[in-house]
């Protein structure tokens, strides 16, 4: 295995075994959006703090594979403190690396470029994506 996998693998697990932010907030300041993935068993729930146009915090709470579980503690490491619109910018960036699609390689990913080699794996996609699905949703204003 190359080196950068194992260093990519190590994270991940690092992630998995000790998730940062997790467990939910009592008053998120839009909604919480729960998200499942029936293929892989993933079930997992998003919600964000937003102040003044910074994200002051971001928690997940649920279950899933080391994929899924790692992606939301690393999705929350990596946006809590940025912008609204940066971590907006991120996250398309991320979920369009994640599929293959043409992204900004000048967006600072941080620790989420780890999941770079998901997309040569399909049904691990979603996997990576749901958390960051899910905290775009979060973001929604309720109209
Ligand atoms: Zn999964």
């Amino acid at each position: 295995m190359h080196d950068l996998d194992v260093l990519y693998r190590q994270v991940i697990m690092d992630h998995y075994k000790n998730p940062r932010n997790k467990g939910l907030l009592n008053d998120p300041t839009y909604k919480s959006i729960r998200i499942k993935n029936p293929t892989c068993g993933d079930d997992i729930t998003v919600q964000s703090k937003v102040d003044n146009g910074i994200v002051k915090d971001i928690r997940h709470d649920g279950t899933g594979c080391s994929i899924c579980c790692s992606s939301a503690s690393v999705m929350s490491e990596t946006l809590i403190g940025k912008t609204k619109k940066d971590a907006l910018n991120i996250t398309e960036t991320y979920l369009n690396m994640l599929t293959n699609k043409e992204y900004d390689e000048s967006v600072e990913l941080e620790d989420a470029v780890v999941y770079r080699g998901v997309n040569k794996f399909p049904a691990r996609i979603k996997c990576a994506s749901i958390a960051w699905k899910a905290f775009e949703g979060t973001l929604e204003e309720s109209e």
